[in-house]
């Protein structure tokens, strides 16, 4: 009995030492475009990402948002988007999204906070924007 306690509080002690929240700040601009490629995982238990519309266009004519999906699941998401359309926002919908901000426009920001329990190995995720026109250019890659 006392190994086994011992046991789970190890266990406990070293779940919370690897507890790790990882800020990430980012922006979208006025250009159609992050001011990053890459959104860094590696070594956090959680993601606690703001993205900021770095611009001054509304957001119905140049809104950003950010939303996490594997890449497999990208262009269903971006399908939804569309359906969804203006008057939701481009909502990327619930099937397949990790993670969502709501659509920003200039001077607006979102915080949102992910586990990155969410990703398995081996499998790759992608970060883009669900207006129409923007995941061209507005996507990067997380890091695992
Ligand atoms: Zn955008």
């Amino acid at each position: 009995m006392k190994k086994i306690l011992l046991a789970l509080a190890s266990t406990f002690i070293a779940g919370a030492a690897y507890a790790k929240t990882c800020d990430v700040a980012i922006e979208g601009s006025d250009s159609m475009a992050y001011n990053k490629k890459t959104i860094e995982a590696t070594g956090c238990t959680e993601l606690k990402i703001t993205l900021k519309h770095s611009g001054k266009l509304p957001k119905a004519a140049m809104g950003h948002n950010l939303v996490i999906t594997s890449d497999a699941d990208m262009k269903k998401t971006l399908d939804g988007a569309m359906k969804a359309g203006p008057a939701k926002d481009y909502a990327p919908g619930a099937d397949g999204v990790i993670a969502a901000t709501k659509l920003v426009g200039g001077g607006e920001s979102d915080t949102i906070t992910v586990s990155t329990s969410k990703f398995k190995k081996g499998t790759k995720y992608k970060f883009f924007c669900t207006f129409p026109g923007h995941s061209a250019l507005m996507n990067g890659d997380i890091k695992l």
